[in-house]
């Protein structure tokens, strides 16, 4: 409840509210379902989040 959806589509830059340990904040979205797989721009590193986690740690989408 409360949540905005986002347009959020595979391929697309996002930046996180929550960096990355590597230190960035940018990730690419590399498949969205039940779960957000995301892989950061700076490092490489993969991440998958539950989509719910995804959508509330996303601050904006990049061009
Ligand atoms: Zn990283």
């Amino acid at each position: 409840m409360g949540v905005i959806p986002l347009a959020v589509s595979a391929g697309d830059r996002v930046e996180m509210k929550k960096p990355h340990p590597c230190g960035s904040a940018v990730f690419t979205v590399l498949r969205i379902g039940m779960d957000f797989k995301l892989k950061c721009d700076k490092c490489g590193h993969e991440v998958t989040l539950p989509r719910k986690k995804a959508e509330k740690n996303i601050r904006k989408i990049l061009e």
